[in-house]
């Protein structure tokens, strides 16, 4: 992973939010305030304003300052969570292309990010539900013999499959852990969210 294939996952992370905005909206205004869509969609479109005309030069610098802009553009819970998990990428992708196993343990890094500020664990109904299985799936490719575009497309479906899970979970955490048992029944937004990260990267690193 280059500069440009970071830049060009933000873009298409944006789009994609852009694209489901709507639906993450009705997901959280299931379990939570109905914010979802919206705080995602402003935080990606700041990213997309602060790439713009600034040379990066790594895939490290280009995701550290999607991160920051993350964390300064999107209040709520997911602001902060994926503000961390990007930096945290960045930080673990310093050179100027990154190969799958550096982006593994990058992603791993950016795993650990959100639980240690969340606290989230497995089950939780988070996007620690969707990031754990993708992860792991991107692993168990690389240790297959695949390489970054068959890495990302197997963690997109793990992905997706985790955000699935979620719904018959009861929520631990965030928001939607106040309505209790009343919070099953219903697909995590921030699960989703995470889904819609990690399809992204599978379109760009085909
Ligand atoms: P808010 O709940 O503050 O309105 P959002 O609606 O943007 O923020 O994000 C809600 C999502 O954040 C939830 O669906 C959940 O996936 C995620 N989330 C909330 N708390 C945590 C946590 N402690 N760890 C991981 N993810 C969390
Ligand atoms: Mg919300
Ligand atoms: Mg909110």
């Amino acid at each position: 992973m280059d500069a440009a294939l970071a830049r060009a996952w933000v873009q298409a992370i944006a789009a994609a939010i852009d694209e489901h905005t709507d639906q993450l909206t009705q997901l959280d205004s299931a379990i939570g305030d109905a914010d979802h869509g919206a705080n995602m969609r402003r935080g990606f479109s700041a990213c997309l304003d602060a790439l713009a005309d600034t040379p990066l030069e790594t895939p490290g610098d280009v995701l550290v300052r999607t991160g920051a802009t993350l964390i300064s553009s999107v209040g709520g819970a997911a602001g902060p969570l994926y503000g961390s998990a990007f930096r945290a990428i960045g930080r673990a992708l310093a050179g100027p292309d990154a190969g799958a196993e550096q982006v593994l343990s990058a992603l791993t890094e950016g795993l650990t990010a959100v639980k240690r500020l969340g606290a989230a664990v497995p089950g939780d109904k988070t996007i620690v539900d969707a990031y754990t299985p993708a992860v792991a799936a991107f692993e168990q490719e690389l240790w297959e013999g695949g390489g970054l575009a068959a890495a990302a497309a197997h963690a997109a479906e793990a992905a997706e499959a985790g955000a699935r899970a979620t719904t018959t979970m009861q929520a631990r955490k965030g928001r939607a852990s106040y309505l209790g048992p009343r919070s099953v029944g219903h697909q995590d937004p921030g699960a989703t969210s995470t889904a819609l990260i990690f399809r992204a990267l599978a379109e760009v690193t085909v």
